[in-house]
C-alpha cells in the first residue's frame, strides 16, 4: 500500500484541519486536501484501518482554494487552513463545531463564526525555539526547527525584532546557551516584552543596548533559567536585564501589567469582542456577584467590574494573580478581589453567593470536580467560555441535568489555523 498513488475524493475534515477520504473501507488523512477536492493521492503510511497520504497531483481543486503565501505553512504545520479562503475557514469551522456537539448528544445551534479583524499578523505573542544555529518554528509533531524569513501570523513587530536578535545573537556567539525566545507585541500600547529562556545565565548584556536602541518600544528583557531537559518552555529562576518585569497593554480604557508567565489573549483586536460577548450574553447587573475563574491577569473580571457589584477571580499562576491585583490598582477598581488557587481544589467556597459564574478554561477543559460543584451551584448563569471544543462538548454533557442551554456562539480568534474559541450561557434549570 506505503507509495501508491489512488484517485481520492476528500468527503469531511480532520479537526486537525487534513482532508478525510475513504477507500476501499480504509479511511485515508490527506494533508491540505480541502473538502470535495478530488486528488491523486500518495500513500506515506499505513496502518490497519489507517493511512495517511499527500496530495501528488490535484485533479479538482476546491474553489476556496488559494495560493499560500507563506513558504513553509505546509512544513510548520501551525497554520493548517492557509491555503483556504477566509470566509470557507469559517464555514469549516462552524462544520467541524456542529459535528463535534453532535457527536456527544447536544442539542445546540451554532451560530456562524465571528471573523477577526485581522486575518494576518494578529498574533501578539510569539515563541521561536533555537536549536543548532536554527531560530523557528517546529515541524508539526516534531523536534525539527523550521526556519522563516517572515511568519504572516505573527505581528510585523516581531518578526523585525526577531531578525534582528537573530543577527546580534548570532554575532555575539550566545546562541548556544538560548533555547527559545518569546516575544509579547502589546498591541495597544506598543510596549514589548522579550524573554530569552536560556539554559545557564550568560552574559546576555551585548544585545541590549543595539536591539534597544533600533527599538524604543521595548520596555522589558527577561532572562529565564530552563536547564531541564523536558517541553516545558519556562524555568523557574528570572533575571531582569532591561526595563520593567512586565509590559503594560491597553485596551477598553484599562491598563493590564502583564509578566512573562501570564496568560494573555493572543489576538488583540478580536479579543475585545470575545469579552464583549461574554459579558453581554452574562447580561450581568449591578446587584450581581461575578465569579470569574481562570482569571489570568484579571482582564474579563475587571472588563465586567464596572456593570457588575462585585468580581472575585481565581487563577493558579502566582504571576497572574500577582498581575491580576495591580491591575485593580491600577485601573481604580475596588470592587475586584483575586485569589490564588488551583480550580482541581473545592472552588465551592468562591461560587457560593455568587449569580454569575464565567469560567475561561485552558484547553483541557473543567476538572471533574469543578463540574460536580458547577451542577450543584445556585446560580443563575454560567457562561463559559472555550478554546477546546471537544472539552466544551464534554462538559456540556455533564451540565446539561442541571442548565439549560440552547446556541454557541464562536469567535475566531485563530485566523488560519483550525482553532476556534466558543462562548456559550448557561442557566439553572
Ligand atoms: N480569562 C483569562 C485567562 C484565560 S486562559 C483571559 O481571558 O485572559 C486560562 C487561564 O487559566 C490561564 O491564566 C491559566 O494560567 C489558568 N489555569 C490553568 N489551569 C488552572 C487551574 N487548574 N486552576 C486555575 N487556573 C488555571
Amino acid at each position: 500500500m506505503k507509495n501508491q498513488i489512488i484517485e481520492l475524493k476528500c468527503i469531511d475534515m480532520s479537526v486537525d484541519g487534513q482532508g478525510i477520504c475513504k477507500h476501499e473501507g480504509l479511511v485515508v488523512f490527506v494533508k491540505g486536501m480541502i473538502l470535495d477536492e478530488v486528488a491523486k493521492v500518495k500513500i506515506i503510511a499505513h496502518k490497519k484501518n489507517l493511512a495517511y497520504g499527500i496530495i501528488d497531483e490535484l485533479l479538482i481543486p476546491s474553489k476556496y482554494r488559494k495560493e499560500s503565501k507563506c513558504p513553509i505553512a505546509y512544513k510548520c504545520g501551525g497554520c493548517d487552513y492557509r491555503h483556504i479562503d477566509y470566509s470557507y475557514q469559517l464555514y469549516l469551522k462552524k462544520r467541524s463545531l456542529i459535528n463535534t456537539f453532535k457527536n456527544f448528544n447536544l442539542d445546540v445551534e451554532v451560530r456562524d463564526v465571528l471573523p477577526s479583524p485581522l486575518v494576518d499578523h494578529y498574533r501578539n505573542k510569539t515563541q521561536i525555539p533555537v536549536k543548532d544555529e536554527k531560530f523557528g518554528f517546529y515541524r508539526k509533531n516534531s523536534n525539527d526547527i523550521v526556519e522563516f524569513d517572515q511568519c504572516y501570523i505573527q505581528t510585523q513587530l516581531s518578526n523585525e525584532i526577531l531578525k534582528e536578535l537573530k543577527a546580534l545573537i548570532l554575532k555575539n556567539n550566545l546562541d548556544k546557551y538560548l533555547r527559545h525566545i518569546i516575544i509579547k507585541d502589546c498591541m495597544g500600547s506598543k510596549e514589548v516584552m522579550i524573554a530569552l529562556i536560556v539554559s545557564r545565565f550568560e552574559d546576555f548584556s551585548p544585545i541590549v543596548e543595539p536591539l534597544t536602541f533600533k527599538y524604543p518600544n521595548i520596555k522589558s528583557i527577561i532572562l529565564n533559567l530552563n536547564d531541564k531537559d523536558t517541553n516545558v518552555v519556562l524555568g523557574s529562576e528570572e533575571k531582569l536585564i532591561y526595563g520593567n518585569p512586565y509590559v503594560v497593554d491597553e485596551f477598553a480604557g484599562l491598563k493590564f501589567k502583564i509578566s512573562l508567565k501570564s496568560f494573555y489573549q493572543v489576538n488583540y483586536q478580536q479579543m475585545i469582542n470575545l469579552y464583549t460577548l461574554a459579558k453581554d450574553l452574562a447580561d450581568i447587573t449591578k446587584d450581581n456577584s461575578v465569579l470569574d475563574l481562570y482569571s489570568g491577569i484579571g482582564t474579563i473580571s475587571l472588563f465586567v467590574s464596572k456593570f457588575a457589584k462585585d468580581v472575585t477571580g481565581v487563577e493558579v499562576v502566582k504571576a497572574a494573580v500577582e498581575n491580576a491585583k495591580e491591575n485593580a490598582k491600577l485601573n481604580n477598581i475596588t470592587n475586584a478581589t483575586f485569589y490564588l488557587d488551583d480550580a482541581k481544589n473545592p472552588m465551592d467556597k468562591y461560587i457560593n453567593g455568587k449569580d454569575v459564574v464565567i469560567v475561561d478554561p485552558p484547553r483541557k477543559g473543567l476538572s471533574s470536580s469543578l463540574v460536580e460543584s458547577l451542577k450543584k451551584a445556585d446560580i443563575k448563569k454560567l457562561v463559559y467560555i472555550s478554546c477546546g471544543p471537544a472539552t466544551l462538548a464534554r462538559d456540556l454533557a455533564l451540565l446539561k441535568e442541571a442548565y439549560n442551554f440552547d446556541t454557541v456562539y464562536p469567535v475566531d480568534m485563530f485566523p488560519n489555523t483550525v482553532h476556534v474559541e466558543n462562548v456559550i450561557v448557561l442557566s439553572k434549570s
